[in-house]
């Protein structure tokens, strides 16, 4: 007798819920995606204890027939995908017909449900796999799922579960973020009967992210409206082989690929310590990707420091053929056909309306988001911590505080002197993290005290208001500001028809001379000084292979370097703005910049450090006296560069105080 058997049903069921079914947000997930699969409209989910005593939700879709209703708990029964043709072109956000299976060989399962062509409705009864019985009963069309004690049958599994706050924070994330892919759609959900989040139908994302998030939120976000990029294709030339004739694309077929983009990103000023508040979704499907997080990040190049990331809300859409969504059990990672288009198609589209909304960072006001806005979707940024710690990618996992400065860079303007201040001018209140994703602190409704009345929540914000779609103020406005002086040599305070502005006077100088950089380099015009005598630079191995690299992007931006016997080489001449005291630091700047991120920077990232190296070294410095057209200067070269909000570091260079902040402090509005 041979060794090997096969399975039964009932233990496959089981290994596979150890993919599928990680904690109760992912029985959420597949739950909620089946009911948008089957069209429903409005969703009501419950929870209690964090989803591992309950998970319910209703939805209002196509409900299932009796015979599907039994049928469904069958491994790989699905009504979605009828032969292998149609993976290629996946439209439902479900396909592998394995969630019902697992989910049920791990708890106790009721389902209840009836098709609108049916008279009475279904009810079925499953434990630990098992099903227990299956009756007729009168229902409402659509379908509810219960999930009760979650792993009562893995306890080896449970013990993997973190707090009841934690799972719940999880859930609320996840929840939130499908109720944004469906403005049009109606999402209830309740802990313990308080309830988290409620949001009704609404025309536009914009609303949708206004009733989740609250307005302020909406003024530090920036709308990509929709961007769309083609891809053309030329015919195929070469006969695809024979094994693969039955996937091949036939030559008429059209051969331009619509790619789609829209949401929102934030503004500069808005810095996360992780990636917990980006959230991508692939046509409808909230997914994972380090090719998305990479495009996004580098749209943030030189606008936002450098180990910190934006929020975004990101929908990508194309035809189904062009992203193969069955790479991983739960379906939260997928594969592009053209990674390299869909990676710069994303980055230029989020750079190009950061660059064209030229925001202002204004003083805080306090936000008010729904509940289950501030939680973590941390199933997916637990996985991306998880997989970083075995890439070694360095992805910081605690939350700094929002306003915590970024490690200050060797020559970043020299050291402000901060005894002895003249005046103080701050925002009454210390910047919050508006989407703040990486406190699971949700209040737990059977927490005693206080804490149960925080739980209230409006059922939405109210009506949306006007107001919500002003423009904030735009650094444009910096041209017609009248510098008033500076506080310590240092900022720049100047007046406007807006209100009172303070001006970094290095940054700003930075990203004037950073733009110049990049434009002269474009134009092939970069202004070079040759040195006197020829500086020689020794370099350590690493050094050298980086150096060899980017040679030649080295030349074009002025540096004449030749080799110089092992491992040295000599630099003849160098940009005009850097002084030759500081030369061999930039020098080291940009090869450490080249080495430290390894292969994944682009030539055009290089470009953009180096440029970021000379303008730094080149900019006015702090505690320095600038007369009036010097300070006059300064604002309208300001005004005039495409990125006047942020340093090529990513530090903010101007502080606007709105005469609306101001007239509120005087209590006169
Ligand atoms: P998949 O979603 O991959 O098809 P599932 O195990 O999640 O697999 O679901 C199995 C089948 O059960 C689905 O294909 C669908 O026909 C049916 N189903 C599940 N949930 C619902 C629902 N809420 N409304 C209607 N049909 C459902
Ligand atoms: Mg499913």
């Amino acid at each position: 007798m041979g060794r090997i058997r096969v399975l039964p049903d009932q233990v496959a069921n089981k290994i596979a819920a150890g993919e599928v079914v990680e904690r109760p947000a992912s029985v959420i997930k597949e739950l909620l995606e089946n009911s948008l699969d089957a069209g429903g409209q409005s969703f009501r989910i419950e929870i209690e204890s964090g989803g591992r005593r309950l998970v319910r939700i209703a939805d209002d879709g196509c409900g299932m027939l009796r015979d599907d209703a039994m049928l469904a708990f069958e491994r790989h029964a699905t009504s979605k995908l009828r032969d292998v043709k149609d993976l290629l072109s996946i439209a439902t956000l479900g396909f592998r017909g394995e969630a019902l299976p697992s989910i049920a060989s791990v708890s106790r399962f009721l389902l209840e449900t009836r098709a609108a062509e049916e008279a009475t409705g279904t009810r079925v009864e499953v434990a630990g796999g098992k099903m227990l019985r299956c009756d007729e009963v009168a229902l409402a069309p659509g379908t509810t799922i219960t999930v009760r004690d979650l792993f009562f049958n893995v306890p080896a599994r449970k013990k993997f579960l973190r707090s009841d706050q934690t799972e719940l924070a999880h859930i609320a994330s996840l929840v939130t973020h499908y109720s944004l892919a469906h403005p049009d759609k109606t999402f209830r959900l309740t802990n313990e009967n308080n309830e988290l989040l409620h949001v009704t139908p609404v025309a536009t994302l914009r609303e949708r992210v206004f009733q989740v998030f609250g307005t302020v939120a909406l003024e530090e976000l920036v709308e990509l409206g929709t961007c769309e990029k083609q891809l053309f294709l030329p015919p195929p030339s070469v006969a695809p082989s024979e094994a693969i004739a039955e996937f091949r694309r036939e030559p008429d077929e059209a051969s331009t690929k619509l790619f789609r983009l829209s949401g929102f990103v934030s503004r500069p000023q808005v810095q996360k310590a992780n990636r917990n508040s980006i959230f991508i979704f692939v046509n409808g499907r909230l997914i994972r990707d380090r090719l998305l997080l990479h495009a996004i990040s580098s749209a943030y190049h030189n606008l936002i420091p450098h180990a910190s990331f934006p929020f975004a809300l990101l929908f990508l859409d194309s035809g189904y053929e062009e992203v193969d969504v069955n790479v991983h059990p739960s379906k939260t990672e997928v594969r592009f056909r053209h990674q390299s288009f869909v990676h710069d198609f994303v980055r230029d589209a989020i750079r190009q309306r950061l660059i064209e909304s030229r925001p202002a960072p204004a003083f805080a006001a306090s936000p008010v988001p729904q509940p289950a806005a501030r939680m973590p979707y941390s199933e997916f940024s637990q996985m991306m911590e998880n997989e970083a710690a075995e890439t070694g990618v360095e992805i910081p996992s605690a939350m700094p505080p929002a306003e915590a400065e970024p490690p200050a860079e060797d020559g970043d303007g020299g050291e402000f002197d901060a005894t002895a201040p003249e005046f103080h001018l701050r925002p009454a209140r210390a910047p919050e993290p508006r989407f703040d994703f990486g406190d699971a602190s949700i209040p737990v409704a059977s927490e005693p005290g206080p804490t149960s009345v925080r739980l209230r929540v409006p059922d939405s914000h109210g009506s949306f208001p006007e107001s919500a779609t002003e423009p904030v103020s735009s650094l444009s406005a910096l041209s017609d500001l009248r510098p008033l002086g500076q506080i310590h040599d240092s900022f720049i305070i100047a007046a406007g028809r807006d209100g009172l502005w303070i001006i970094d006077q290095h940054v700003a100088h930075e990203r004037i001379l950073f733009e110049r950089v990049l434009k002269q380099r474009a134009s092939g015009n970069v202004e070079v000084q040759r040195l006197l005598m020829p500086l020689v630079v020794q370099l350590t191995p690493q050094q050298q292979i980086e150096y060899a690299r980017i040679a030649d992007e080295l030349a074009a931006m002025g540096f004449e370097t030749e080799p110089f016997g092992n491992r040295t080489i000599a630099v003849q001449a160098a940009p005009a703005a850097i002084s030759p005291t500081d030369l061999e630091k930039v020098l080291f700047e940009v090869l450490e910049i080249a080495e430290g991120e390894l292969r994944r920077v682009s030539l055009d990232d290089i470009r953009r450090a180096i440029a970021a190296s000379i303008a730094c070294r080149a900019a006015i410095k702090v505690n320095m006296r600038l007369d009036q057209s010097k300070m006059e200067w300064l604002l309208r070269s300001l005004a005039a560069t495409d990125c006047p909000m942020s340093c090529p570091h990513g530090r903010p260079i101007a502080l606007q105080y709105s005469m609306r902040e101001i007239l509120k402090a005087f209590h006169r509005i």
